[in-house]
């Protein structure tokens, strides 16, 4: 049963140019297809993926290199995702703001619409664990009462489509609904959040790219949680889409064992400058049931903030989310700058740690 990972019959030369459709289809679901490609123990993760399901398509899978390895932890399912956890399968409580089935309205001036729940692979680390990979095919129909609601409020200016991952939908049902919601004249943004960018990237096709940039102003926003991840297929795929106008921003999420340190970051950070991906947040990751063994702590992700300002460019500098239990929604988080403040001037601290003072005005 000990296989070593050099047995893998994958061939990353072949699974980088592959179509995704046939990658998608050749995707791996159960626990005695990965054991013919990873030392795992079929046995111990059978019942994790009864209750939460398992998909490596194989480009994925291709850039595991060693047991236990960032992209191995984000994609292979672990015994302890059953374990008791201190948090919720919706601890940011989505399902209560949703005023039509698929749209989370949390925020005044924006919503997401939660267009399916597939994926190119199913994250062991997903915030909607609860829900991805579970419901049927989706239809464009199905999404009618979430466009109506948009359409009857105006204060609604941005839409965030996500998922599952909006782009596992074929270019026809994207366009469909695209038209939808560009009809809506004060939907002045549509923003996609995808990560086929980094699991999928041959997702990314000039036609896919045409049809995208027949909407702007759009936006799409990826996650990359590890430098191994920006491939030269990732790398052409995000090209793809800046050269068709489409601004490119990274969530990234903290995860112990894939970048819970200052050296991955950074790096991270610095990759996805050089594929033009603007670093947007850093999430604190959510404290959802089956996620227990990933999440770190607070001060981890403090201290790395603070390793990257004033080390690195300013651009290279993401903001460092928590997303408040109940709905309360997203806050930044920073490292203390400011020591103290007097009547006439503050008192901080330096990139380097120095003492400064600053004049109030
Ligand atoms: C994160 C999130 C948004 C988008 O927030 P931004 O800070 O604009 O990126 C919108 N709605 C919900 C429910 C969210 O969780």
């Amino acid at each position: 049963m000990q296989r070593t990972l050099s047995s893998m019959r994958i061939d990353r030369q072949d699974v980088a140019t592959a179509p995704w459709t046939e990658l998608l289809s050749s995707s791996i679901h159960s626990a005695a297809d990965l054991a013919r490609f990873l030392p795992v123990d079929a046995r111990s993760i059978e019942p994790v993926i009864k209750r939460y399901p398992m998909r490596i398509n194989p480009y994925y899978l291709s850039l595991i290199e060693a047991r236990h390895d960032p992209i191995w932890i984000q994609a292979v399912p672990d015994a302890k995702e059953l374990t008791f956890s201190a948090g919720g399968p919706d601890p940011c409580n989505e399902g209560e703001q949703m005023p039509v089935p698929g749209l989370i309205h949390r925020y005044p001036d924006r919503v997401v619409l939660t267009a399916g729940s597939q994926c190119g692979v199913f994250c062991r680390h997903c915030m909607r664990k609860r829900a991805v990979g579970r419901s049927a095919a989706f239809t464009i129909d199905d999404l009618a009462g979430a466009a109506a609601y948009i359409a009857r409020r105006s204060t609604i200016r941005e839409v965030i489509i996500s998922g599952g991952d909006p782009l596992l939908h074929s270019d026809a049902t994207l366009t469909q609904l695209l038209k939808r919601l560009r009809a809506i004249a004060h939907v002045e943004i549509l923003r996609v959040h995808t990560r086929v960018l980094c699991t999928l990237p041959q997702r990314i096709t000039p036609a896919l790219a045409d049809v995208l940039s027949r909407f702007h102003p759009l936006y799409v926003n990826t996650q990359f949680n590890h430098p191994r991840e920006i491939t030269p297929a990732a790398a052409r795929a995000c090209d793809l889409l800046t050269r068709s106008g489409i601004p490119l921003g990274c969530q990234t999420v903290l995860l112990k064992g894939v970048n819970d340190d200052p050296q991955t970051i950074k790096e991270l950070m610095r990759s996805l400058l050089r594929i033009r991906v603007k670093p947007y947040y850093i999430h604190h990751p959510d404290p959802v049931a089956g996620t227990d063994h990933l999440r770190v702590p607070v001060s981890t992700g403090l201290r790395i903030m603070q390793s990257l300002r004033g080390f690195t460019s300013g651009m290279a500098v993401p903001q460092y989310m928590i997303d408040l239990p109940g709905g309360g929604g997203k806050v930044p988080l920073l490292p203390e700058y400011v020591k103290k403040i007097e009547k006439d001037r503050i008192v901080v601290s330096s990139y380097e740690g120095k003492r400064y003072e600053y004049p109030l005005k």
